[in-house]
């Protein structure tokens, strides 16, 4: 049985790989099919992924690395004119506090709820391949529109969520990146963190200036006695 079931397995193993291949080769890593539902109202996907993490999400202080896993869960809802696609994505922050250096590596994880219409994959298709109307650009999705509109790929074949991923993800950076709001950073001048020592000071009346105008001040009250 075993020895009949191989040739089964393998070729789908083949199929799946034929398949992949080829949506890696015309699209992207970030391509999902959903043409099984795209058009069909009331049809759902349902989608959980590892995919790779877009570039230029952060920078090398606090961000997420290139290429890293972003663990991708969700579903697509088909409407009349395109996807809903609700979804969550998790990946690993690489980062320390803009104050006190300290570690802040660690999950992410973010929320979107995001519209992908069919008809701007139509008419962005059209105006790649020279055949645009100007019917179709007025129902063309404009990029004011809103970032939270993702149109379709290969006439609703696709979902790309290169753009999604990069937009949500720089979205949930910090400006300032803090291990805690009021974090006290360190000491300006020997870097002791004043998070783990909030006594730390340094005593102005040891400060070689003070010290230096006590002596003389010392040595004036000898003389005039
Ligand atoms: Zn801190
Ligand atoms: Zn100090």
């Amino acid at each position: 049985m075993e020895t009949m079931n191989l040739p089964e397995k393998h070729w789908r193993h083949s199929a799946d790989e034929v398949d992949r291949h080829w949506k890696y080769a015309n699209q992207s890593p970030w391509a999902i099919r959903v043409g099984d539902i795209s058009g069909r109202v009331g049809e759902s996907q349902e989608l959980d992924i590892t995919l790779p993490a877009p570039s230029g999400i952060g920078d090398d202080f606090y961000g997420i690395t290139a290429d890293s896993d972003v663990d991708v869960t969700g579903h697509f809802d088909a409407i009349k004119d395109g996807l809903v696609f609700i979804g969550e994505a998790t990946a690993a922050v690489h980062g320390q506090c803009s104050r006190c250096l300290k570690d802040l590596s660690g999950p992410l994880s973010v929320n979107f709820t995001v519209f992908m219409p069919l008809k701007a994959s139509t008419a962005e298709e059209d105006e790649r391949l020279g055949r645009g109307s100007s019917a179709q650009k007025d129902v063309n999705v404009d990029e004011d529109e809103g970032e939270d509109v993702y149109p379709l790929l290969e006439d609703g074949m696709y979902a790309d969520l290169e753009s999604l991923l990069r937009d949500a993800f720089a979205d949930a950076m910090p400006q300032t990146p803090l291990c805690q709001p009021d974090c006290k950073g360190l000491c300006p001048l020997d870097g002791v963190n004043l998070n783990d020592h909030p006594e730390h000071h340094h005593d102005e009346a040891k400060d070689d200036r003070w010290s230096a105008l006590a002596s003389l001040k010392a040595q004036l009250e000898a003389k005039e006695d």
